[in-house]
C-alpha cells in the first residue's frame, strides 16, 4: 500500500516535471537577462513538456530574486537564471542573506555576452576618447544608469569610473530594460549594458556606442571598436548567464534540466537570435553543473579583489 502510494506520488523526481517550473529572472522584463530567459524557455518547454514560466523578481541588483530561489522548495519547480552578478554580489554586499555557492545546485552555463558602453543619441562625443574628456570635464551634470548594485551594468560602470578616475552620479533601475527606455528618452546620459539589450538600438542609431567590453570585436557590431582599441587599455568584462536550482534539488531533476538546457542551446531560433544579439551559447560541455560550479568559483575569486580594490560596497 505504502509502495503504491509512493509510486503514485507526483513529487517523485523521476516523474519531473508534473507541473509548470518557474524560471526566476532577477531583473525587469525587456532587459538582457529577461531576453535570454525567454528565448531558452521556449525549447525547454518543448523538452520538458511543461510550460517554463518566466517570472521577474525585482530589486537590490538581483539579490532579492537570488534569495527567493535560495529559500524555495528544492523540487525543480523554482529555478534561477542569473549572470555574472552571482559572482560579484558576494564581494559587493557586506551581508547577503544567501550563499552563492552552497545554497544552489548549478544546472549549467548558458551564454557569454559582451557589454557595450552607450550614450543617449545627442550625447556630445563621437568616440571613447572624446567621451572620457567630456565626462571628466562635466562630471557633475552626467549620470550613469545601472540595474542596481550587483548588476553587470553596475560592475561595468564601476570599472569605467575607476579606469577614468571620475565619480559620476549613478541612477539605479530594476533592470536595464527600463534603463534603456530612459536612455532612449534622454533622461539618463550613459550606460554600460549587454549587447542583448543594446544591439538593435545601436543599429537603429537611437543611441551612441563607444566600445565593446570584450577582447575581440563582436560579429554583429563589426564597426564598434573594443574598449581597449578605443583607448582604455585592458578594459574587459564578459558577462555570462547560468541556470540554478535550490540546494538539495534531486539529481534526476537536475539531469533533466541540464538535458533540456542542452537541447535549448542547439535550438535554431535560440542560435539565430543569440547571434543577432551579439551573444553565443556555450559549448555543451560547459552547459553542465560541474562547469557552472567551477566557473562561478573562478569568477568569485577573480572579481572579489577587483571589487575590494575599487572600494564599492552595499549594505
Ligand atoms: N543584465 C542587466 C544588468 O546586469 C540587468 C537586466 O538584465 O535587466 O545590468
Amino acid at each position: 500500500m505504502c509502495v503504491a502510494l509512493l509510486a503514485a506520488s507526483p513529487t517523485r523526481a523521476q516523474d519531473y516535471p508534473t507541473k509548470v517550473p518557474t524560471m526566476v529572472v532577477p531583473f525587469a522584463a525587456g532587459g538582457p537577462t529577461d531576453t535570454v530567459a525567454r528565448l531558452v524557455a521556449v525549447p525547454m518547454t518543448k523538452t520538458l513538456k511543461q510550460q517554463v514560466i518566466v517570472e521577474n523578481v525585482l530589486g537590490a541588483g538581483g539579490t532579492i530574486a537570488v534569495n527567493r530561489v535560495a529559500k524555495a522548495v528544492a523540487d525543480g519547480y523554482t529555478l534561477l537564471i542569473h549572470h555574472i552578478g552571482m559572482s560579484t554580489a558576494p564581494a559587493l554586499y557586506r551581508k547577503l542573506p544567501y550563499d552563492a555557492i552552497n545554497d544552489f545546485e548549478p544546472i549549467g552555463l548558458i551564454n557569454e555576452v559582451p557589454m557595450t558602453l552607450v550614450a543617449k543619441k545627442d550625447f556630445p562625443a563621437k568616440e571613447l576618447k572624446e567621451l572620457i574628456a567630456y565626462v571628466k570635464a562635466n562630471k557633475e551634470k552626467i549620470n550613469l544608469a545601472n540595474a542596481g548594485v550587483g548588476a553587470a551594468s553596475h560592475l561595468c560602470g564601476m570599472l569605467f569610473m575607476s579606469a577614468i578616475q571620475t565619480e559620476l552620479t549613478t541612477v539605479p533601475y530594476n533592470g536595464t530594460g527600463p534603463a534603456m527606455n530612459d536612455l532612449l528618452g534622454g533622461q539618463v546620459d550613459i550606460m554600460c549594458d549587454q549587447t542583448t539589450n543594446t544591439t538593435s538600438q545601436i543599429k537603429a542609431e537611437k543611441i551612441k556606442v563607444y566600445g565593446v567590453t570584450t577582447r575581440k570585436r563582436v560579429a554583429s557590431l563589426p564597426n564598434v571598436p573594443t574598449m581597449d582599441e578605443a583607448g582604455l587599455k585592458g578594459f574587459e568584462v564578459s558577462v555570462w548567464h547560468g541556470l540554478y536550482a535550490p540546494k538539495g534539488t534531486p539529481k534526476p531533476v537536475i539531469d533533466k534540466l541540464t538535458n533540456a538546457l542542452h537541447v535549448a542551446l542547439k535550438d535554431d531560433n535560440v542560435k539565430l537570435r543569440f547571434a543577432e544579439l551579439g551573444t553565443e551559447p556555450v559549448a555543451e560541455n560547459r552547459a553542465t553543473p560541474a562547469a557552472l560550479r567551477a566557473h562561478l568559483k573562478a569568477e568569485i575569486d577573480k572579481w572579489s579583489p577587483i571589487i575590494k580594490k575599487a572600494g564599492a560596497y552595499a549594505d
